[in-house]
């Protein structure tokens, strides 16, 4: 057989028409969100000030199929279905007897999964007469997916960035403003919730949690502004279920099965869409897929956190979820995954997790960059930091199967390219790059100080 590396295209027409909801095949419902005053289930009217009606109807929906609007699947064509391919030169330096398959996300035009939810986060918003989306971003990939979005469907887009990656990630910020996108350092003055930050902390360089109050507080203050996020809600795992679908059809072109689909999570989104659809099938057919969510050690959210209701950022403005979470004030240090560097998890996820349907495992940074290299030297294409984490597991992986004499079908999500990213590899190149421990202490005061819910 030849060790060229093999693309699995699908036609045009297979593109799935319907996203799949995997709430309508959970043996048990996930915990209801929470309005955090009342401590009562939140419902539709409490999230219109943030979304629009269709995207809160996904959110809650129980459907096993919703559509792909004709005019998103349309946008869609512009890069998907995307290739899925046999990594045969990979496996060859390894001298594994597994079969290795990755799904590249990294076609679409801003480089990774992301446009998959902003193009019908936007789409949505339009429709309902939205004019402007906040959002925040974390390396940027989120910020320069939805300023493409929008810019397609004539919205206007303010992005706060985290400010650690507004200033590592020059070049984010910039393709936000090609697309005609406003790009704010985040913590910033714009708002209260920055500028309580900056107050205790002038040198502060933001979180997640930190930026998506800037975003959440701008976003309810103008009628004609809704907010966007880019992970961690149902919706947006929904949206990415097209990875799982089209990978599922490839593997069948290829005339394989997945024992083990893995992908790399941070918020979890392009792990559910990789990994959900799996999900489905294992439940509704009795079949064995392993599902393993891969997240670094400096911010290990899955493997050393808490599952329990928790807020969505810092200063408290969002619902209340059950989720794993290591604590709204945990501040991860600055790993170069910026992606990964959230606090809490899709509660989806979270809850496919707390029932085993799904496993969990961390690395720590040198180890995934020492994968991605090896990748990218085997296959041509260079992981986004978040993505070098699904590498690192596949590889690992291949080189249980070599050392057990099996031979074993690894499928992974490379949720997008590192071409933004290439700092990273200067400094890991350059031996700068370090392992990054997190503050177990602080770790320790962020669980003590999760809030107390009624409802546990
Ligand atoms: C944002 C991002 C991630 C992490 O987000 P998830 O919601 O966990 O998928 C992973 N990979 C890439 C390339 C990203 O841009």
């Amino acid at each position: 057989m030849s060790d060229e590396t093999v693309k699995y295209l699908l036609p045009e027409d297979r593109i799935p028409k319907f996203w799949y909801n995997v709430a309508a095949d959970l043996p048990e419902a996930p915990a209801p969100v929470l309005h955090p005053a009342t401590g009562k289930p939140v419902g539709p009217s409490d999230l219109e000030p943030l979304f629009p009606m269709e995207v809160i109807l996904q959110e809650v929906s129980t459907e096993r199929e919703i559509e792909i609007p004709e005019p998103v699947r349309e946008i869609y064509k512009q890069w998907r279905p995307s290739p899925l391919f046999r990594a045969r030169r990979l496996e060859k330096a390894l001298g594994t007897t597994a079969r290795i398959y990755y799904k590249y996300e990294g076609v679409s035009p801003s480089g990774s999964h992301k446009p998959n939810s902003a193009v019908a986060q936007a789409f949505y918003n339009q429709q309902a007469g939205v004019k402007r989306l906040t959002t925040e971003t974390g390396a940027g990939q989120w910020g320069c997916s939805l300023a493409y979005a929008g810019q397609i469907f004539g919205l206007e887009v303010d992005i706060y960035m985290v400010k650690v990656s507004y200033d590592q990630k020059p070049y984010r910020r910039a393709l936000m403003e090609t697309y005609g996108a406003r790009c704010v350092p985040s913590p910033s003055m714009e708002t209260a919730s920055g500028r309580a930050v900056l107050e205790k902390d002038p040198n502060s360089r933001g979180s997640l949690g930190i930026a998506i109050s800037e975003a959440v507080e701008m976003a309810v203050q103008r009628e004609d502004t809704k907010y966007a996020l880019g992970s961690v809600l149902n919706h947006v795992c929904l949206h990415q279920t097209i990875i799982g679908q089209e990978a599922m059809a490839q593997m069948e072109m290829a005339n394989d099965e997945p024992d083990v689909v893995i992908g790399c999570a941070g918020g979890g989104s392009n792990f559910a869409g990789i990994a959900f659809p799996y999900i489905g099938r294992n439940l509704r057919e009795g079949k064995k897929t392993r599902l393993l969510a891969v997240e670094p050690a400096a911010c290990p959210t899955l493997t050393r956190g808490k599952f329990a209701y928790d807020f969505g950022d810092i200063a408290h403005l969002t619902p209340l979820a059950k989720m794993f979470t290591l604590g709204a004030d945990f501040m991860p240090p600055g790993l170069h995954a910026g992606g990964l560097r959230y606090h809490g998890m899709s509660p989806l996820v979270s809850h496919a997790m707390h029932l085993g349907l799904i496993e969990a495992r961390s690395y720590q940074q040198l180890e995934c960059f020492e994968a991605a290299v090896q990748f990218a030297r085997a296959e041509g294409i260079v992981p986004a930091p978040e993505s070098t984490h699904a590498v690192r597991a596949a590889i690992d992986e291949a080189l249980k199967c070599k050392a057990e004499g099996t031979s074993k079908a690894i499928l992974f999500n490379l949720s997008g390219h590192g071409h933004f990213d290439m700092q990273a590899y200067t400094d890991f190149f350059a031996g700068k790059l370090e392992d990054l421990q997190y503050d177990e202490a602080l770790l320790k005061e962020s669980l003590d100080n999760l809030p107390t819910v009624a409802a546990e």
